[in-house]
Order: structure tokens, then sequence, then C-alpha cells
């Protein structure tokens, strides 16, 4: 047991499986390490398994961003296992009515041409509602033969949250003040994933992303920091939003916007993608000066 002056809530968020028959057995996701770790043995171990339909079929359940990117990257993975000629197919399973529908008008039109180009196709206004050793059941009684299922939707909030008296989102994000100090709670401050936060006067909420997750630690860690020396916070403003998505060996695609726009396709997104993964998510090096600059809430991010 340890007592608190000030509390940051900073727990994340983590994929929470659906209730239906054979999910938590049969289903893999890439929410973890050690899941993403399993499905890539499970993959390379597909090469020891007799030629079938079900081996040469990676279904995702989810056509949300981790949907995406996890089946765009499927053909070439797939072929690369089990050889160019396989006969692979990679289907999405969403329950929107459109390609792409819920990222918005202008880059569903490029994640279609990109599906295409990959040869993922989608099985659109439809829902997994169970999984086996085989496939996956659909809403209309579809079999799909596969045998390797992914599951990528139903993210929410760390359960610690629920332990905060106070309001909640429908993703179990705790609501806050401009300052990221829980609504309600005099020493509590939640951000990060585990935090619904105004990014502006506009109505717009930051996402869980790290592109909203560092700026809000940024905020999170100076505003603290003030309530405990008696100084002015700094309200939490981040009014960019960008977002961008890695299509596999087509490329990918980056927009700004709320609403979308698309500014770079293909190589362009990919080398800007491959520059946030391998260099920008990551925290500082372990350096007094390194991470107090990363620290500074006034260092823009996007
Ligand atoms: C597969 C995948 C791909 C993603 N791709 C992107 C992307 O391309 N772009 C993007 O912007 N976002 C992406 N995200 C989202 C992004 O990773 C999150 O929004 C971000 O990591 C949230 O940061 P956080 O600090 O709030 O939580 P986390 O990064 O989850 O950190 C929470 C930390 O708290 C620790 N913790 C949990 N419980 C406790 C406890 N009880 N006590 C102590 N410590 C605890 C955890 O071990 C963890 O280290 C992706 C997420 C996933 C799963």
């Amino acid at each position: 047991m340890c007592s608190y002056d000030k509390l940051v809530l900073a727990t994340g968020s983590g994929l929470a499986l659906p209730n239906a028959p054979g999910v938590t057995e049969y289903a893999f996701d890439v929410d973890q390490i050690e899941q993403a770790m399993r499905l890539e043995a499970h993959l390379k171990a597909l090469a020891n398994q007799p030629e079938s339909r079900a081996r040469n079929t990676v279904v995702v359940a989810g056509g949300g961003f981790t949907g995406i990117e996890t089946a765009a990257e499927m053909p070439a993975r797939l072929r690369e296992i089990l050889g160019e000629q396989a006969a692979v197919e990679v289907i999405i399973v969403d329950r929107g009515s459109k390609v792409g529908g819920a990222m918005g008008e202008q880059i569903a039109e490029t994640i279609a041409q990109a599906s295409d180009a990959l040869g993922v196709t989608w099985k659109l206004q439809a829902s997994v509602v169970s999984v086996d050793a085989g496939g996956v059941t659909l809403d209309s009684g579809e079999r799909l033969e596969a045998s390797t299922v992914i599951w990528t939707t139903g993210v929410r909030a760390h359960g610690l949250a629920t332990q905060i008296p106070g309001e909640r989102d429908g993703l179990g994000r705790l609501h806050v003040d401009a300052n990221l100090k829980v609504l309600g709670q005099d020493d509590i401050y939640a951000t990060g994933d585990v935090a619904h936060a105004a990014t502006d006067d506009l109505g717009n909420h930051a996402l869980m992303t790290c592109q909203h997750a560092i700026m809000l630690g940024r905020f999170s860690g100076h505003n603290v920091a003030a309530d405990v020396l008696g100084v002015t916070p700094l309200p939490y403003r981040q009014p960019k939003y960008v977002t961008c998505l890695d299509l596999g060996a087509w490329g990918a695609v980056y927009t700004e916007g709320w609403d979308r726009q698309v500014k770079l396709v293909r190589e362009e997104a990919k080398a800007l993608k491959t520059q946030i993964n391998t260099v920008w998510i990551y925290p500082p090096a372990a350096d007094r000066d390194a991470a107090w600059a990363a620290a500074d809430p006034l260092v823009p991010i996007a």
C-alpha cells in the first residue's frame, strides 16, 4: 500500500474480446507484443500444414485502423511463408457498408484502392458471431474457412479507470478537464488512453492513439507538477490531427484534419510511417536533458 498526494492514471488500454463462442480460444490478436508473437509463430507453422483453403486464408474481424493495417500486411507475409504461388486469401469482416467507410470519404477511397491492389477482400455489413479451429461463422450464417482469425475490435480503457469515481465515456475513459484532472476529483489526473479529453473548442476529443497519448502525457506531467508547486497549469490543446495508415506492400496513406484529407500516398506516406514507427514513437534516450526536453508540452508533435 502506498499513499499519494497526486495521482496520474496512465495505464493505457487493451483489447476487450467479446463473449462470442470460440473467440478467446481460437482468435489471435495483435494488441500486446506477446499476442503478436503468438500470431507470428502460428503463421510460420502454417507452412507445415497440408495445402487447403483454410490454411491459405486469414480472416480479420474488424475494419478499423488495426484491422486494416493487419490485413494489408498479410498477403505478402503469407506468400513469404507459403510460397509465391500459394492461393492466399485475406478477408476483412466489417459491420460498415463501405470499405474503410468509418475513416472518412477521401481516405476510404485510398483504402479501397490499396485493398484491391493487395488482394484484400471485404465482407461488409457482416459480423463474426463465432470462431472455431477451422474458421468463422457470420451473422448471415455464412461460413468462412480459415486457419487464422485475427480479432481487432473492442479496445477499452484499462480497468483501473473503473475504480476512480467519475464520468466515463463508452470506451471506459475518464472525463477530464482542460488540465487533465478527472472531473469531480481534486488530486487525480488521467492521461493517454484512459482520458476522455477535449483537443479543441470545436467538439473534437483525443483518440486512443500515440499521437494524442504523447501530448497528453506531456501536459498531465506538467500540470500535476504545477499543481504540487502551486503554479498555473497549461490547458491541454492539440488542434492538429493527422493519420498515417500503413497499407502493407501498397505503401501507406497520410491525411490531415479530422475529415482526413489525403495528403500523401504510397511510398511517400510509407517513408513517413516508417519514420513514425521506428523513431518518433520511442521514448527519449535515458538521459536527463533529452527526457526533460521531450516532456515539454509546448513541443509540437505533428
Ligand atoms: C497494435 C497497435 C497498433 C497501434 N498503432 C498505432 C499507430 O500506428 N498510431 C497511433 O497513434 N497509435 C497506435 N496505437 C495506439 C497507441 O499505441 C496507444 O494509443 C498508446 O500506446 C497509448 O499510450 P498510453 O501511454 O496511454 O498507454 P500504453 O502505451 O498502453 O501504456 C500504458 C502503460 O501502463 C502500464 N500499466 C498498465 N497497468 C498498470 C498498473 N496497474 N500498474 C502499473 N503500470 C501499469 C502498461 O504496462 C504500459 O506500460 C496502436 C495500438 C496497438 C495496440
